[in-house]
């Protein structure tokens, strides 16, 4: 089996490439050619930490694998990065194992990848504000992907802890454009397209504030009980989101869901518009949601990528199991 380390990972998996692979994969689903499998996720007792499993096999493209991980909260003071993965991929035909793969950058730009997808698909192509909400270790990688999608002429930002924005900054500075520091409900006046992605289980960005014609990506909530927008604002929007399932169970839309301001049918999988099988935005005024959850057929199809990168470039090490 060929083993990608983390470093190399992040030296062939580019941010266009991750974006192929996410659209790519989400189309698949779209079509039912790739499926997500249960995700187990369980407090291992030990450490504060969380540990689990993401797996699907994606049968257009032939990937089969697990990504294993989780949250060790204690890691901070390690040297080491809260969240933790590794992807394995396996033979469809035989079981056996054919790669390991680092997955910490993987997420990160498979995330980053997602929301990016939704806003080619789904933000009018006039969008001029980018509204980030959240400046964690996500937050970064979310905002330079988001800004090579539209011709954006400056951010906002907003976290619930200001200093914290220094970095989304740093990354405008790069990029050419003005960056702002402002409160939550002037982000949502000025932002054409909103990405949050925090760990906050109260909704943050309500109905009301949000202008007509907003694109809004949420990548924050992932497990039972966070939540990042009014519950109201995803009745009133056209919802999309990667998986419907997992979007009502773990993902935003399970308050709506719960409150039975939604339903499994008001709700469109982005490989639906990415096919073509859906029209996506209608109107100028409309607002889209996109509820990006992460699936682990999202990490099988970039760990396929650095997989297929490493043997174009020789970096791949082959080891016997
Ligand atoms: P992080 O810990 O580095 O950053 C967390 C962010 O949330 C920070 O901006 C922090 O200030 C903010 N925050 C914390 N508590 C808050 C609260 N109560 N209210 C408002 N904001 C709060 O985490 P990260 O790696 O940047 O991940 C951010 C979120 O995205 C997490 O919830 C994580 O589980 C989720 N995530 C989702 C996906 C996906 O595929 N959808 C993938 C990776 C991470």
């Amino acid at each position: 089996m060929l083993i990608v380390p983390e470093a190399t990972a992040q030296e062939l998996v580019s941010r266009e490439d991750a974006f192929t692979a996410i659209e790519s994969v989400f189309a698949a689903m779209g079509r039912g050619d790739a499926y997500n499998f249960p995700v187990v996720r369980e407090a291992i007792g030990h450490a504060d930490a969380l540990y689990g499993f993401k797996s699907g096999f994606d049968r257009s493209e032939m990937i089969l694998g697990v990504k294993a991980g989780g949250y060790w909260p204690g890691n901070a003071d390690k040297g080491l990065t809260n969240h933790q993965s590794t992807v394995f991929l396996f033979d469809p035909d035989t079981g056996r194992p054919t790669a390991a793969v680092g997955g910490n950058y993987l997420t990160a730009v498979r995330t980053a990848a997602s929301s990016s997808v939704s806003i080619r698909y789904l933000s009018r192509p006039d969008s001029k504000v980018l509204g980030m909400v959240g400046a964690g270790h996500q937050a970064a990688f979310q905002m330079r992907s988001a800004l090579e999608q539209r011709s954006f002429e400056r951010v906002v930002g907003w976290n619930i802890e200001p200093s914290m924005l220094d970095r989304l900054a740093e990354v405008a500075k790069e990029a050419g454009l003005p960056f702002e520091s402002v409160e939550l409900q002037d982000l949502c006046g000025q932002a054409d397209v909103i990405i949050t992605i925090t760990s906050s289980f109260e909704p943050m960005v309500m109905r009301d504030w949000v202008k007509p014609g907003a694109h809004i990506a949420c990548m924050g909530t992932d497990t039972k009980g966070k939540q990042e927008v009014d519950s109201a604002l995803v009745a009133a929007a056209t919802a999309f989101t990667d998986e419907v399932a997992q979007s009502i169970s773990i993902g935003e839309f399970q308050h709506a869901y719960a409150e039975k301001r939604v339903s499994e049918k008001d709700i469109v999988p982005i490989g639906a518009v990415v096919n073509g099988d859906h029209p996506g935005r209608t109107s100028e005024d409309e607002i889209t949601l996109f509820d990006g959850t992460g699936v682990g057929l999202q990490d099988l199809a970039v760990a396929a990528a650095a997989v297929k990168r490493a043997q174009e470039t020789g970096k791949a090490q082959e080891v016997e199991i």
